[in-house]
C-alpha cells in the first residue's frame, strides 16, 4: 500500500486492484465472470477496476474476436491477463535423470522450454550448473532478456526444507539476484496441474503421483499447501496395511511401500496383472477418500505410470464407496495432463503465487 496518507475510498480501490492483479498472477487468463468469482467483487466494481488497470497497462485484454466467433451470438467474451511485459519467471526441475528449464511471463505464456538428460549420480552443485547453462542457452536461442525476472522456482528430489534445498537456493539466488523458491518436484507437479493442466481454473486440487515413489500435493485457493513442516499432501505415507512392514518414513505398511513391494514382485509397471492394479487402485482410493473427506477438493489428479482405465475404474469405485456423499457429489478424478515440464511449470507457478512483497520472507524462512 502507498505510504502517503490517503482516503478510505482510495485505499479500498487499491485493495480491489490488488485482488484483481493477484487473481490474474496466480491463475493466468480469466474472463470477467471468472474474475468476479475469484475476487468476490461485484460486476460494476470489477468493471471499473479493470478499466483502470487496462488504462495503466497493468492488464491486457485478448481473445475478443475468437471468443465471439465461438459463441456466434450475444456479447463477445474476452479474457484478461497481466501485461506479458510485466515480468518473467523461470522454472527448473532438477530430477533424478533429467534437468528441465521452462520460462514464462506473468500472463502465464510459456516463452521457452527445454530439457537435458543427466546421470543419476550427478552431484547437486553440478545439476545447478547444468540448469544455469540451459537457462543461458535458452535466453540466447529465443533472445530473452532476464532484466525483468521476478524469480526462480526450482523442483528437487526429496524433502524440503533440507540441506540440498539450501545449496540449490543459495547458489541460484547468488547467480540471478532474484528470489528463489525451492520445493519437492512432485509437489510442484501438483501445482502445475492445478494451474496449467487437468485442474486449470479450479480452486482446490489434490494430486497423487503413483510411480516408483508415491508423492502428492494439495493446492487450495490456487496455492500449494506446505503445512508446518513442508510435507502437506504426502499421501504415499498413509498406511494401507497396519500390520505391514516398516517404512523408511517411520510408519508401517505405507501406500508407497506397498506399491514398491508389488513392483519388485512383478518386475515393474508393465508386468502388473489386472488383479494387482485393482489392489493398488482400491488401496489408493481408500487413502484418497480419507484425504477428500478432509479437504473436499474439486478434483483428484492421478499422475505417474498407472493412469489407464484399469486403475481409474476401481479407484473411482473406492472413492465413491468411502467418501461422504457431499464430498463425492462435487468430486472429479482425472489423469494428469502435463508431461516432462510439469515440475518446472510448477516452479513458475510457485514464483507467481508468492506476491513480491512476501518473497523475501519466504526465501529466508524456508531454510
Ligand atoms: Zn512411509
Amino acid at each position: 500500500m502507498g505510504t502517503k496518507p490517503s482516503g478510505p475510498l482510495r485505499l479500498l480501490r487499491e485493495t480491489h486492484e490488488d485482488r484483481v492483479l493477484t487473481a490474474l498472477r496466480n491463475q493466468g487468463p480469466l474472463t470477467r465472470a471468472q474474475l468476479a468469482d475469484r475476487t468476490s467483487l461485484s460486476r460494476a466494481t470489477l468493471s471499473s477496476i479493470v478499466q483502470t488497470l487496462l488504462a495503466k497497462q497493468a492488464v491486457t485484454e485478448a481473445g475478443l474476436e475468437d471468443a465471439a466467433e465461438v459463441r456466434g451470438r450475444g456479447r463477445p467474451v474476452s479474457v484478461l491477463t497481466l501485461n506479458p511485459a510485466g515480468g518473467l519467471a523461470v522454472g527448473m526441475d532438477l530430477g533424478h535423470r533429467r534437468i528441465q528449464v521452462t520460462v514464462a511471463n506473468v500472463a502465464h505464456e510459456i516463452v521457452a522450454s527445454d530439457g537435458i538428460a543427466c546421470a543419476e549420480r550427478t552431484p547437486w552443485t553440478q545439476r545447478v550448473k547444468l540448469a544455469v547453462d540451459l537457462v543461458d542457452e535458452l535466453t540466447n536461442r529465443y533472445e530473452i532478456s532476464l532484466t525483468s525476472l521476478a524469480g526462480l522456482g526450482v523442483g528437487i528430489v526429496g524433502p524440503v526444507p533440507s540441506d540440498r534445498a539450501g545449496v540449490v537456493r543459495d547458489s541460484l539466488a547468488a547467480r540471478f539476484g532474484v528470489p528463489v523458491f525451492v520445493d519437492n518436484n512432485t509437489r510442484l507437479a501438483a501445482l502445475a496441474e492445478a494451474t496449467w493442466g487437468a485442474g486449470a481454473g479450479m480452486g482446490s486440487v489434490l494430486y497423487l503421483r503413483l510411480s516408483y515413489g508415491v508423492g502428492g500435493g494439495l493446492v487450495l485457493g490456487g496455492r500449494l499447501l506446505a503445512g508446518a513442516g513442508g510435507a502437506a499432501g504426502e499421501l504415499g505415507h498413509i498406511s494401507v496395511d497396519r500390520d505391514g512392514p516398516r517404512c523408511s518414513c517411520g510408519g508401517r505398511g505405507c501406500l508407497e511401500l506397498h506399491l514398491s513391494n508389488l513392483l519388485d514382485e512383478y518386475g515393474g509397471f508393465d508386468n502388473l496383472t489386472p488383479d494387482a492394479i485393482a489392489d493398488v487402485a482400491t488401496r489408493t482410493g481408500e487413502v484418497l477418500a480419507a484425504a477428500c473427506n478432509t479437504v473436499n477438493p474439486e478434483l483428484v489428479v492421478i499422475g505417474g505410470e498407472l493412469t489407464g482405465v484399469a486403475l481409474l475404474r476401481p479407484l473411482r469405485r473406492a472413492l465413491r464407496d468411502y467418501t461422504h456423499t457431499q464430498v463425492h457429489h462435487s468430486l472429479r478424478v482425472k489423469p494428469a495432463e502435463l508431461g516432462y515440464d510439469a515440475a518446472a511449470r510448477g516452479g513458475i507457478a510457485l514464483v507467481l503465487t508468492n506476491p513480491p512483497e512476501e518473497a523475501e520472507w519466504r526465501r529466508t524462512s524456508c531454510s
